[in-house]
Parts: structure tokens; sequence; C-alpha cells
């Protein structure tokens, strides 16, 4: 494995710990497998760091021949619209098996997919509303959420900035 999948992999991992903390003893909360409200509600197609372009890509590639071709058909959807200027303001991933509703690359999606539940930013303005909504009802619930400004700098770090869509596929 080469240093960048090294140092993501442990990314992956101290992700997964905050997660675990915060899940812990919160049965309600709502982001885990099988959720796909926020798959469904990109800002944007996603733009990601090369290295994790490299993991999604290597997925992708191991998924069957019928699902490559449903992926790769609706990334073609996406850089149409792209083109034509003609994106929803409510993205669904290309990689979203939609009748499932589970991502079908999960074990490497993507940073941001790992955190959005759990690592807000101080300005919040990446925020899973479904949470927001759970938390608001639970007042004297201490939560101590991750740092995603703290992951977003730790990702450029170790990769550098986010490749667009258009451009990776391009
Ligand atoms: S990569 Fe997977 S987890 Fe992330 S938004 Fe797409 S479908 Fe959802």
């Amino acid at each position: 494995m080469d240093e960048r999948r090294q140092l993501l992999h442990d990314l992956d991992d101290r992700i997964e710990s905050r997660v675990q903390a915060i899940r812990a003893e919160r049965d309600w909360w709502p982001c885990q497998r099988g959720c796909d409200h926020c798959c469904r509600h990109l800002a944007h197609p996603p733009e990601l760091s090369a290295v994790e372009w490299e993991r999604v890509d290597a997925a992708v590639a191991l998924l069957s021949t019928t699902e490559q071709m449903v992926v790769k058909q609706r990334i073609e959807h996406l850089l149409e619209q792209i083109a034509d200027g003609t994106l929803s303001s409510a993205v669904v991933c290309p990689f979203l098996n939609e009748s499932e509703g589970a991502c079908r690359i999960y074990d490497s999606r993507p940073i941001a997919c790992r955190t959005y539940g759990f690592f807000v930013a101080r300005s919040h303005d990446q925020y899973c509303k479904q949470i927001e909504g759970e938390v608001s009802d639970r007042p004297d619930d201490l939560i101590i959420w991750g740092n995603a400004d703290a992951i977003s700098n730790d990702i450029k770090r170790i990769s550098g900035e986010p490749i667009p869509f258009d451009v990776h596929y391009g």
C-alpha cells in the first residue's frame, strides 16, 4: 500500500472511532448503512481528492459488469447535465443503488460520506437536517461532534485539493 493509501486508511480509522463514540448508546442515530438521504441530495456531484478517486475507481472496477454499466451511464448522464447547466440542486450520487437504498462502493466510500452525519464544520454549512431535527429533540444529550474542518485539512495534506467530478471523468 502506498503512503497516501495508508494515510487515508488511518484517517478512515480515526473517523470510525469518532462515529462509534457518537453512536454508542444512541440507537436513534439515523446515519448508518441503509440511510441514503444524503446520497440522494448531494449539493453537487462528488469532488474528491486524488487518492479517494483512485479508491472509488478501484471499487467500481470490482462491481459486476451490469453494475459497472449502470454506474457508467449515470456518470455520463451527470456529465451531460454539468455541460448543459441542467444539474438538479439535489444530485443523486451515481454510486448509489437506488432500488436498494445502499452505496455500491460502501467500503470505499469517500471521506465526506463517512463524516457527514457525525462531523460538523464551524460554519455548519454541511450538516444532515434529519440529524439536526433528532438532536434538537434531545437538548440534554451532550454530543461531542467530530471536527469537519480538521478532517478536510487532513485529506488535503494527504492528497491535495478536491478534483471536480467532470475533471476526473472528463
Ligand atoms: S459514495 Fe456511496 S455513501 Fe457516498 S454519497 Fe455516494 S452512494 Fe452515498
